[in-house]
């Protein structure tokens, strides 16, 4: 009870020395919660989270598992291993799962990185890379993305150096929602040294209906150097659940694995993960569902005068400029949170119906020339 007082000075005096790379990283946003004009239910575009809640086959799953929480899950996710492996074709040893694909985006630094080593991403893309770059202590390189909001995939190899251990490629591209094209990530990997991991980012793969799309599973295929991430949190609806997975070579993915924390995934997940793939017939048509919303959107809004960046995703872009905080409040008034990107412009999801006209409303008045 009696400390003395020296003590406790010398306690405050002595502040925690903390990395100063991270002391100066923005912290995570999420968009606050909204609700409608007039009490009306508010709608969250800002996640680009899934709007149909879970099936009941997931929902008995989840029950299920939840009366053995006094247990540890399965270490090595084996039932949801084996799912992932049947569906997507690959072998089991070459699957790695994670507490969601921003877990195994930090697996995949970790792995790769000694200090002072370099990430190279797009920008603007998905903000978890360059943070999470800093957190490894790597250096975060961002290459802007070409006119129309796509991957610049020549100057981004061409940013590559000896000290580059990561190549990032997001596709669909978090927050512009463009693809990359086979051909361009074929011409990427050709150019990129053996030795650098690239990891394909494919968090939306489920909303893409572009042909000439990258398919990063038959990339992997052939060449070792290639990790592909994958997730349960957008077109599975399990965001809550923090599931996703990487397809590896057989020597990468045992070194993911061994950057995971143990036991990351809950055993919750994983159920709800391999019912989630044993109902993936009727997820998908969800997703279809969704597609033709993005379609409706995408054209109210072509009619309204936008020319926007081609979205293969659950969300569009609108490059908004300085007029960016003026919609985002537009927007809050009329019930909707979007997610904006600085000076830049904002992403909305497209979920509901009800949700999505509010957005058109609000996007009609901000239409180039409207
Ligand atoms: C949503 C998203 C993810 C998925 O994150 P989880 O951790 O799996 O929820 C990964 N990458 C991108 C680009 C995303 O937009």
């Amino acid at each position: 009870m009696s400390e003395p007082a020296s003590a406790g000075a010398a306690a405050t005096a002595v502040a925690p020395r903390l990395r100063a790379v991270l002391a100066g990283m923005p912290a995570y946003t999420a968009g606050a919660p909204v609700t409608g004009p007039d009490g009306t239910p508010g709608y969250r575009l800002s996640l680009n989270e899934n709007p149909h809640p879970p099936l009941p086959s997931v929902l008995e799953a989840v029950a299920g598992a939840a009366a053995r929480l006094n247990r540890y899950p399965d270490l090595t996710c084996s039932d949801l291993t084996a799912a992932i492996a049947a569906s997507t074709g690959v072998d089991a040893e070459r699957v790695v799962v994670g507490a969601g694909s921003s877990a195994l985006i930090v697996q995949a630094m970790q792995a790769a990185c000694e200090a002072g080593d370099e990430v190279v991403f797009a920008w603007r893309s998905f903000d978890v890379y360059p943070v999470t770059a800093a957190v490894v202590g790597a250096t975060p390189v961002p290459v802007p993305l070409a006119p129309g909001g796509r991957h610049d995939v020549d100057a981004m190899a061409a940013a590559v150096t000896e000290r580059t251990r990561v190549v990032m490629v997001c596709s669909p591209n978090n927050p512009t929602g463009t693809v990359v094209s086979a051909g361009e990530l074929e011409r990427l990997l050709e150019a990129v040294p053996r030795e650098v991991l690239v990891v394909v980012d494919e968090a939306y793969a489920e909303y893409v209906r572009d042909p000439l799309a990258a398919d990063g599973l038959a990339a992997a295929r052939h060449h070792e150097n290639v990790v592909v991430l994958r997730t349960f949190s957008k077109a599975y609806g399990l965001a809550g659940l923090r599931v996703g997975y990487a397809v590896a070579s057989p020597q990468v993915a045992r070194v993911l694995r061994s950057a995971g924390a143990p036991f990351g995934v809950s055993g919750v997940a994983q159920v709800a993960a391999v019912a989630s793939l044993a109902a993936e017939e009727e997820l998908m048509a969800r997703v279809g569902a969704s597609v033709a919303e993005r379609e409706r959107v995408v054209a109210a809004l072509a009619a309204q005068g936008w020319r926007l960046p081609r979205s293969e995703a659950n969300f569009v872009w609108l490059p908004l400029g300085e007029r960016t905080p003026e919609f985002v409040a537009a927007a809050a008034d009329r019930g909707i949170s979007v997610r904006p990107f600085g000076l830049e412009g904002a992403r909305v999801t497209v979920a509901e119906v009800e949700g999505d006209d509010r957005f058109l409303e609000v996007a009609a008045a901000f239409a180039p020339g409207g």
